[in-house]
């Protein structure tokens, strides 16, 4: 079941909006099956990149592509269903069970499935179990289990940012796109999150790419980095080389 993974190749992408470069020239590539970085200061280009890799934003020049898939031109239900998921860096889910959030995410694999179930055509009753057998692998697999028939409502926000994540999972992605997976959560939930993000990898091969402003995940997650600033990649490398690289230190600390 688990899909081939593919690497993300973005390819000097610019994004311009009126009169500002939010991206200019960007490249770098998320290798099959590895935990690839996206880091740098408020502003730098982070969410413009997630919203080029979605389909949300069109660049302006350069390309985005999944193994030999250009994804460039592309609307994001397409995208997600070619195995590239996003989640957000706010939660939006409020409504429905931890289950409910969760069967969501295996709808969005195909339209017709659910609306066939909704008919309660034969096919589509064994799907709908297919659906409910893989929703409660992955709860297992994020820790959502013991939750599974909880309201997201009553969720602690550590456990609804999980939700989000294990949506996302529900698609069966290639590449997971997580935007500040651990902001607001306390250090134990970061642990956990942590922890689930190196599962998930093993277990279903997929590739992650991370944006996050927590220095110490980032460190710990990632096999590969880049750093942008003022839309430019400044610099790639493994933690310990961005993290010596003299033009990141001045990125960040702005001397
Ligand atoms: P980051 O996520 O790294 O903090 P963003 O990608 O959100 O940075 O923003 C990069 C730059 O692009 C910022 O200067 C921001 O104000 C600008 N920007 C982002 N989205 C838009 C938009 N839709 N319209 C105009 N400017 C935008
Ligand atoms: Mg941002």
């Amino acid at each position: 079941r688990t899909a081939t993974p593919l690497p993300l190749e973005v390819r000097g992408v610019t994004v311009r909006f009126a009169g500002l470069t939010a991206l200019d020239d960007v490249s770098f590539t998320v290798a099959p099956g590895s935990v690839h970085a996206l880091i740098g200061p408020n502003g730098a280009g982070k969410s413009t990149c997630f919203n080029v890799l979605s389909g949300l934003y069109r660049p302006t020049a350069g390309a985005v592509r999944l193994g030999e898939t250009d994804l460039t031109r592309l609307a994001p239900h397409k995208i997600a269903a070619l195995g590239v998921a996003r989640t957000f860096q706010n939660i939006v889910t409020t409504e429905g069970t931890v289950a409910d959030n969760l069967m969501l995410g295996r709808h969005a694999l195909s339209r017709a499935g659910y609306l066939a179930s909704a008919l309660h055509l034969p096919r589509a009753a064994r799907e709908q179990r297919e659906h409910l057998r893989r929703v409660h692998e992955i709860a297992e697999l994020t820790g959502l289990a013991p939750h599974i028939d909880t309201p997201v409502a009553v969720l602690s926000y550590g456990d609804r940012k999980r939700v989000e994540f294990a949506r996302a999972l529900c698609l069966e992605p290639r590449v997971l796109l997580l935007d500040e997976p651990v902001a607001g959560m306390n250090a134990a939930e970061r642990a956990r999150t942590a922890e689930v993000v190196r599962d998930v990898r093993e277990s279903l091969g997929l590739s992650v790419l991370l944006v996050e402003h927590d220095m110490g995940l980032v460190m710990r997650l990632a096999d590969e980095v880049t750093v942008l600033d003022f839309g430019r990649a400044i610099a790639h490398g493994t933690p310990e080389e961005v993290r010596r690289d003299p033009e990141v230190l001045r990125a960040y600390l702005g001397t």
